[in-house]
């Protein structure tokens, strides 16, 4: 278990589409300890989840993890620590809702993202079994921005409007309380 370095926009594995891992090969050390260096690695930048790219390993492997009052994202309604592998994303209608997302390998930058309000992941976990899930809210916008860095896009590929690009210190001074708000009043309404 080893905290590893986080790459940042510009090295090429970040746009590169991450291979599928052969299921059979789950349980393998070198699947098992690239997890462990996942959470090591998302829970020390106190990410909300991890790709196995950031970390220049190009497999479709993502840890995704939000603890109470994460200190990036408080606003995050919890989600207990999950692995997926070779995930896809299906959204089950067309409802969006619009994101102020940052990234981990891309430092000290937040802009304005749409997502699917109601997503199916399916995937394998850890243990090599298949999961099907239905993510909502933030949690489905959570999913979504790891598994698009599995196919080398970025949230920054994204943002429909420029102007939403802001440093960490400038949303802390004009866009976090309308946001916080808006958003939080989505949490309670949609329910994660
Ligand atoms: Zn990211």
């Amino acid at each position: 278990m080893t905290v590893r370095d986080i790459l940042t926009v510009g090295h090429p594995v970040l746009r590169q589409r991450a291979g599928e891992v052969d299921d059979t090969a789950i349980g393998s050390a070198e699947i098992q300890e690239l997890i462990a260096d996942l959470i090591d690695t998302m829970r020390h930048a106190n990410g909300a989840g991890l790709a196995a790219n950031q970390i220049g390993v190009p497999w479709r492997v993502a840890v995704i993890e939000v603890v109470k009052d994460n200190p990036r994202y408080p606003y995050k309604p919890p989600i207990p620590l999950t692995v997926v592998i070779n995930p896809v994303i299906e959204p089950l209608d067309d409802e969006l809702v619009e994101i102020n997302e940052g990234c981990l390998s891309v430092p000290d930058l937040r802009g304005s993202v749409r997502r699917h309000v109601n997503v199916r992941v399916r995937s394998f976990d850890e243990h090599g079994a298949r999961r099907d899930d239905i993510k909502r809210g933030l949690t489905a916008g959570t999913f979504q921005h790891e598994c698009d860095h599995l196919d080398g896009v970025l949230f920054l590929d994204r943002v429909d409007d420029p102007t939403t690009f802001t440093t960490w210190a400038q949303f802390a001074r004009f866009g976090r309380d309308e946001f916080v708000e808006r958003i939080t009043a989505f949490v309670d309404r949609v329910g994660s």
